[in-house]
């Protein structure tokens, strides 16, 4: 049986600027709201590109040392073991970063030498350095802070990536996008994308996160396994994006009118 290969809708060159990152060691970030195609875009290009990616999803407790590696009790023994990115600085894989922001400000100091001409490693607690195998990348991705209570990221740091910006697609891509990712019929799609740029329009309802190509298509997969279509957008739509009776309200109405 032949492997399904990955499917990423190019939006805009975002392709060739990656194979320029990786042929040039330019680390990457990839930024843009949640659910914009961010990380389905790196698993495309390392199959690609024939390479291991191994992914670290952030979060504020995730720190240097969560990286770089630890000492562990082993029986009678203390073992060094590597963490993700000695792994993927010593066997060259992709290192995916997802929402680097949310980390503790320590790793962004451990993935420091990485990121300019040494391309190089120090663990100090075990006093190695490790240069980087030729195929080892940094891609990070990152959301920028224009809405509340998201985490910025220094201009230091920034300035450590080359740096390619993610959005919700043009209306055709995005219906082809829905139709590819759940094969549900065009006019419903379409529809979905209708309600979305309606959404995405209304700023007046201060939501925290719009609706995002990944709600689209689970509101189309729920669709597509028989669920009834107003129930489906509830669910997949409405409720995720915020918990204020009104707000709900007004939402499932505008939902109501396509479907
Ligand atoms: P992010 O990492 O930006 O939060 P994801 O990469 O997880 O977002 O994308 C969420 C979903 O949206 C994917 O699982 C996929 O179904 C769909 N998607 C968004 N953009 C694209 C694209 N350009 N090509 C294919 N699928 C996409």
């Amino acid at each position: 049986m032949v492997a399904e290969r990955i499917f990423y809708k190019e939006i805009n060159k975002e392709t060739s600027v990656f194979e320029h990152a990786f042929n040039n060691n330019l680390a990457l970030l990839l930024k843009g709201p949640t659910g914009s195609g961010k990380s389905r875009f790196v698993e495309y290009m390392s199959e690609k590109l024939e390479l291991k990616q191994i992914t670290v999803n952030c979060h504020e407790e995730t720190s240097a040392t969560d990286l770089i590696g630890r000492f562990m009790i082993k029986g009678n023994e203390t073992v060094w073991i590597d963490g993700p990115l000695t792994l993927a600085v010593k066997e060259g894989h992709i290192l995916y970063l997802d929402e680097i922001a949310e980390a503790r400000p320590d790793i962004i100091v451990a993935i420091h030498s990485l990121t300019d001409h040494r391309r190089e490693l120090f663990i100090d607690k075990i006093g190695k350095s490790f240069k980087a195998a030729p195929n080892f990348m940094l891609v990070a991705s990152f959301n920028p802070g224009y809405q509340r209570g998201f985490k910025e990221l220094k201009p230091s740091t920034r300035q450590r990536f080359i740096t390619l910006s993610f959005n919700y697609p043009k209306p055709e891509i995005e219906t082809e996008i829905i139709i590819a990712e759940t094969n549900i019929i065009r006019s419903d799609a379409e529809k979905l994308v209708k309600i979305a740029q309606k959404i995405r329009n209304l700023k007046e309802l201060g939501l925290t996160e719009t609706v995002s190509t990944r709600l689209l298509v689970h509101a189309a997969t729920l669709i597509q396994s028989g669920l009834p279509k107003r129930l489906s957008l509830k669910i997949a739509i409405v409720e995720p994006l915020s918990d204020e009776h009104d707000i709900v309200d007004a939402l499932t109405d505008l939902c109501n009118l396509y479907f």
